[in-house]
């Protein structure tokens, strides 16, 4: 089974493009992380090559629609980031040019889909221009990206581009609830995930999160204005909850979280709406964080949780950069 949440228009798109084959050569699939590019991609090509489908929708079920579902369909080739490389080489590229230069092996169309194409160095876009201005006859490219700046402005205007955007919070819920996820836990990860369905299956199914969310949540509340040593244990205590070899994504996941807990105080706190908080499954946290600072002052602790998250991001010592937060975290509290 694939199935992709909302995107109805790009996907009414595509397949209007498959029924009247006006294929374009090469298209950009832009948008943010976890929204469903990389499936949509797939349901793409599985409506070029599904043999029982109608109107551009494919079966998904036939040989061809479950050869594109998995992976092994001779003229679907990937370039994807499992081993988490930082960039994608000329030498990739190239090797990956050279491969589709041929016919395609069924006769038909063939496709190249680069996921997180971003990460193309330039050299590597620029090897990749010619086959973006004299494509192959068959060759249909897809780069899926997530951060456009990267991309050179001849790579991006030679593609055909569709734009994806964030799921609703409400489209969210109804789809992770159709999961078979309980309510309450839907409704939270919809929130936290700010509309990426990836982020928040991420979330659902890894419960190292939800207990690094509340452990983290535990240390905020218990600041107590004026203890530098509590100040410093708690970055201890940070560092215990983040250890291990993915100990910088851990605390730059724990940032996000304290800065959402925090803007969600400021708002509680100006009176806003519970509907509209992230964190609103930790009424009790907010009520105390609420009676600890005033607006003025969470609004700094949002600017201050934002600016670790910078340092820590290059590379900055996580530990001095903690120390440094957790003390201004408590200077701001009202005395
Ligand atoms: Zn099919």
């Amino acid at each position: 089974m694939l199935e992709i949440v909302g995107h109805n228009g790009i996907l009414e798109r595509l397949r209007q493009a498959v029924v009247k084959r006006s294929l374009a050569p090469s298209y950009l699939f832009a948008g943010p992380k976890g929204v469903g590019k990389f499936l949509t991609a797939r349901y793409f090509c599985m409506s070029v090559f599904c043999e029982a489908g109608s109107e551009g929708r494919p079966c998904t079920e036939c040989f061809n629609c479950r050869r594109v579902l998995n992976g092994n369909h001779p003229d679907v080739r990937y370039l994807t980031n499992e081993e988490g490389k930082l960039s994608i080489g000329i030498d990739e590229v190239r090797e990956g040019i050279e491969s589709v230069q041929t016919c395609s092996y069924e006769g038909g169309y063939r496709f190249w889909v680069i996921d997180e194409a971003q990460r193309m160095t330039d050299e590597a876009q620029s090897a990749m221009l010619k086959t973006l201005e004299e494509p192959p006859p068959t060759l249909i490219l897809i780069l899926i990206s997530q951060g456009e700046e990267q991309l050179l402005p001849t790579v991006i205007s030679r593609c055909r581009r569709i734009n994806f955007k964030n799921l609703s919070g409400a489209e969210l819920k109804a789809f992770l609830v159709k999961k078979g996820y309980p309510e309450d836990k839907a409704d939270v990860a919809s929130r936290i995930s700010g509309g990426s369905a990836g982020t928040a299956l991420n979330f659902l199914q890894d419960s190292e999160l939800w207990d690094r969310r509340s452990a983290l949540f535990s240390i905020l509340d218990n600041l107590v204005p004026g203890d530098l040593w509590q100040a410093l244990d708690s970055v201890t205590q940070v560092e215990d909850l983040c250890s291990g070899k993915s100990s910088r994504e851990h605390m730059l996941f724990c940032l996000d979280m304290a800065a959402s807990l925090y803007r969600d105080a400021m708002l509680r706190r100006i009176g806003t709406a519970d509907s509209l908080l992230i964190n609103a499954d930790c009424a009790q946290i907010l009520d105390r964080l609420t009676s600890v600072y005033d607006a003025p002052g969470l609004e700094r602790a949002v600017e201050e949780v934002c600016s670790c998250k910078f340092k820590l991001e290059r590379n900055v010592n996580a530990r001095l950069a903690w120390q440094s937060l957790f003390i201004k975290l408590q200077e701001f509290a009202l005395s």
